[in-house]
């Protein structure tokens, strides 16, 4: 497994497939918690390999899609004040507020500016001392190293005209509050591997134990994710319930120390609101007090805002494996990704455009909900 066409080999998946086939008795729901690892799922059609009774759900893993639309509004009126310049990763721009998205207030006038890491956003800030620079910082685990290396640089260099809106997430919270649901089907976890590499698998640990659910640290390509459920799927047949790592080659029990280091030493945990989820304790991350002065939410005075979520977008139904994304009645009518009624049509990890992208014309031929050829 070490070039890309070895991971995406027809024949050895079949292998897989038939070998998960010959040990599933029952029927099991397993959810991946990770964007790219739905994608590459719906792309490869790799739950179709799978007998009828494994049944994989989609999980809160894209951070975009998770990020509760109070802080897109929050970021929308900051981006509009005079003398700002908005940075921000590309896939956040057209993510819907309640009335508009960052793309609408660029046409407006509003200086927002797509960069591909924070350190850019931090260049930009050094450069024209006489603007306010904030980086929209969003994401799981995976990201938080770069965007607090950005504030400890900040700080170190002493620029004072940069500041980070965090919308930072924690994936073992959320996987419990889904565990603890009163809907919950999932009996098993694939965990994302890049947040792995960064986080390792201890936290994963005690969520194995109590819930008595197997969790598998998987990787992104179809062999990664056919061999993530095979390893799933043995434990539930076996009885066990423990914490196995399929992705070695990228991911250790201990994880990256450096990485987690550096997160510890800018970032706190805090409670964090899911979009469509609602508040989950402990799910997030925000700057420590001595660094409360690189903090856009308190720099420009949007920390208290609440804005209500959609009644129309049931993402949150689907980010918890309810319900699937073709089921949503505005799938495909009123919600494209012309025209997304919720940040999971938009983001290029988000289930429902995974959907949209690779099995609309399949579910077309099939009366909704078509569960015949998603399962
Ligand atoms: S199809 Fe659109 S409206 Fe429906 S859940 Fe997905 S993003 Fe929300």
């Amino acid at each position: 497994m070490k070039f890309i066409d070895e991971y995406r080999d027809a024949a050895a998946a079949e292998r897989y497939a038939q070998a998960i086939r010959r040990i599933t008795t029952r029927p099991w729901t397993i959810m991946e918690v990770c964007g790219g690892q739905t994608h590459a799922i719906v792309r490869f059609g790799v739950d179709e390999l799978l007998p009828r009774e494994v049944t994989l759900v989609h999980g809160p893993g894209c951070p975009v899609c998770v990020t509760p639309v109070e802080l897109i509004e929050k970021a929308l009126e900051i981006a509009a004040m005079p003398g700002v310049v908005f940075c921000s990763f590309g896939d956040m721009l057209r993510v819907p507020g309640t009335a508009r998205d960052l793309l609408s207030v660029k046409a407006l006038g509003g200086d927002i500016r797509i960069v591909y890491s924070p350190l850019d956003a931090l260049k930009i800030a050094r450069e024209t001392p006489d603007r306010q620079v904030v980086f929209f910082a969003v994401g799981f685990e995976t990201t938080a190293p770069a965007n607090a290396m950005a504030v400890y640089q900040a700080s170190r260099q002493g620029v004072t005209n940069f500041s980070l809106l965090v919308s930072h997430v924690l994936v073992p919270p959320a996987m419990e509050a889904i565990l603890s649901g009163p809907a919950n089907l999932v009996r098993g976890f694939l965990a994302a591997g890049h947040v792995c590499a960064v986080m390792g698998y201890t936290e994963y640990e005690p969520i194995a134990r109590k819930y008595q659910v197997p969790i598998v640290v998987t990787g992104f390509e179809p062999l990664d994710i056919l061999q993530g459920v095979y390893m799933t799927v043995r434990q539930l047949e076996e009885g066990r319930a423990e914490v196995e790592n399929q992705y070695t080659r990228a991911v250790s029990r201990a994880g990256n120390r450096p990485a987690q280091k550096m997160i510890g030493d800018v970032f706190e945990v805090v409670p964090r609101k899911w979009r469509g989820v609602g508040e989950i304790p402990a799910s997030g991350l925000g700057l420590k007090p001595e660094y409360a002065a690189f903090d856009a939410e308190k720099r420009f005075g949007v920390a208290h805002r609440i804005v209500d979520e959609s009644t129309v977008c049931i993402s949150g139904s689907i980010l918890r494996g309810i319900t699937k994304p073709h089921e949503c009645p505005a799938f495909g009518t009123a919600c494209t990704p012309e025209h997304p009624l919720g940040a999971t049509m938009v983001s290029t990890e988000g289930a429902c455009a995974a959907y949209y992208r690779y099995r609309r014309v399949q579910l077309q031929d099939s009366p909704r909900p078509g569960l015949e050829t998603t399962r």
